[in-house]
This record gives C-alpha cells, sequence and structure tokens, in this order.
C-alpha cells in the first residue's frame, strides 16, 4: 500500500490538521508519504454572514448543514480529480469502523472524508456525493473531526512507509481476531514485579505459546464474540485415544 491523500472536509480544519500533525502521521506527512489536506466548508457559503446551517423542514431541534456549501466545496476540491474518490461521510448512522475497513481504504489512493456538525447535513448533499456512511462507535459526537482523525490515524499506519516495520501492525491487536498478548520492557523487576520467567528464557517455542494462551485468555474475557469466531476457525484439536494394542490384534 503506498502513498495516498485524503482530502477533509469540515468546519474546522485547524482542528484536524493540529491533530495529525503530531507523532508518526505528522512525520509521514511531512515525509511526503501521506498528503493530508482540510477543507474548510465555510469558504464555500455564499452567505454574506458566511452562515453553513439551516433549520430542518419538518421542525425538530438544532440545525443542519445546508447541501449547497457541502456540494461545492466537495467539487471544488475534486475537480483536478481524473475519477471520482472514495467519498465517506463520518456519521453515527454508518456501519462501524473496524481494522478490516482500515485495510480495504489503505488500498485505495485518495479519500475525501465529509465531516457533519449540528443535527448533521441535509440528506441531498450525502445522496450526491457519499459512497459509504461510517461511524466509529455506537455514541454520539459534536462533529465528524475527531471520527476522521480516528480513520485517518487508523488507515494511515497500515501504508507503506508510515511505520518502521510491518511486523508492527501484521501482529497486533485486530490484525487477527485475537488481542495482543501483555508486554513488558525494562526494569526487569518494577515495584518488586518481574517479567514472565518464560519471556527471558530465550526460547522461542515456549514464548510464542504464552504470547498465544494470553492472548486467548484476554480476549474471551473482553471480546467473547472474537474469541468465539476464533474458535470456530480454530478448534481444539481431539486428542485421538491411543487404541489398546490388544483390541489391535483381535481385530482382522
Ligand atoms: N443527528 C445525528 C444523528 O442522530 O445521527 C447526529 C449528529 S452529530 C451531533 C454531528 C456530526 O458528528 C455528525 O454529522 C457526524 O459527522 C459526527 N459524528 C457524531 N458521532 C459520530 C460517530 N459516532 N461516528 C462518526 N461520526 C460521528
Amino acid at each position: 500500500m503506498s502513498a495516498i491523500r485524503f482530502d477533509i472536509l469540515t468546519l474546522f480544519p485547524e482542528m484536524v490538521d493540529a491533530i495529525l500533525s503530531e507523532s508518526i502521521v505528522g512525520r509521514a506527512r511531512a515525509a511526503g508519504i501521506l498528503d493530508i489536506r482540510c477543507h474548510n466548508i465555510r469558504d464555500y457559503s455564499k452567505d454574506r454572514l458566511r452562515r453553513v446551517d439551516d433549520t430542518p423542514y419538518g421542525g425538530g431541534k438544532g440545525m443542519l448543514m445546508k447541501p449547497d456549501v457541502v456540494v461545492d466545496c466537495f467539487e471544488t476540491v475534486t475537480a483536478d480529480a481524473t475519477e471520482k474518490p472514495h467519498t465517506v461521510y463520518l456519521s453515527p448512522k454508518g456501519k462501524v469502523f473496524d481494522q478490516a475497513k482500515a485495510k480495504e481504504l489503505a488500498g485505495l489512493s485518495r479519500i475525501v472524508l465529509l465531516c457533519g456538525h449540528y443535527e448533521g447535513i441535509d440528506q441531498r448533499a450525502l445522496d450526491e456525493i457519499v459512497d459509504e456512511e461510517i461511524s466509529i462507535g455506537d455514541y454520539v459526537l459534536t462533529g465528524g473531526e475527531l471520527p476522521a482523525a480516528v480513520l485517518v490515524d487508523a488507515v494511515s499506519r497500515l501504508v507503506d512507509g508510515v511505520l518502521a516495520d510491518p511486523e508492527c501492525y501484521e501482529k497486533e491487536s485486530h490484525s487477527d481476531l485475537l488481542l495482543e498478548y501483555p508486554q513488558y520492557t525494562r526494569p526487569a523487576v518494577y515495584r518488586g514485579v518481574s517479567v514472565p520467567e518464560v519471556l527471558v528464557s530465550g526460547h522461542h517455542e515456549k514464548i510464542d505459546a504464552w504470547r498465544l494462551e494470553k492472548s486467548l485468555e484476554i480476549t474471551k474475557k473482553n471480546r467473547p464474540d472474537l474469541y468465539e469466531a476464533y474458535m470456530a476457525l480454530h478448534p481444539p484439536a481431539v486428542k485421538k485415544k491411543k487404541r489398546s494394542k490388544k483390541k489391535n490384534e483381535g481385530e482382522t
């Protein structure tokens, strides 16, 4: 998975840009592996007061983002694209984001992320430009900015060159159905607690077996749904009873 471009359409571009300028993602941006551009939807308001929202038809509390400002922003930002970039609306009504979706999106070269605010966005704008709606969990936030940053972060670390070593994500939680085992670093004894002996044994087979056992334990406890799915794919081997020699001899 190589370089990727994200265009984030938002009323708070500085907020998203700030989050995505730090640490690993910030470094990958500076290195040109990630091209992340934040666009202010408000710049597309034709209103003298730069308003972007209005009251919903049919009544109800709150305000809705108007369709024209959102679509105008989208069309200007994507005017240089040879084909329509995959467009995601961050929404609590969307399918819940997971590692499989992150992997799928990491295979694309360009993604547009649309962040709502207030009570959301006029449905006609969504129908016009959005390919899929993604939620980051079953709760409601004030805006799509944090969800967009979450999605960009999760997708970016799967892009070649963003992490030093792909093994970093190949063996961690959600790379398969099991959650990661506990990890330890120096000092060997901290506040009287030693790291598990097997980890300093240098015996790689034993270390792998211990890690698998711990992964199974933690997955069973915290995510019984994942544990059951894993066990369905990896049923424990049934130990065959040794047939007695006597019985074998009696058989023809
Ligand atoms: N009225 C909407 C509803 O009931 O579905 C909620 C609107 S929410 C207050 C404002 C914006 O925050 C949404 O348009 C969306 O972009 C974003 N948002 C809120 N919660 C989210 C979540 N769990 N996942 C993704 N985006 C979310």
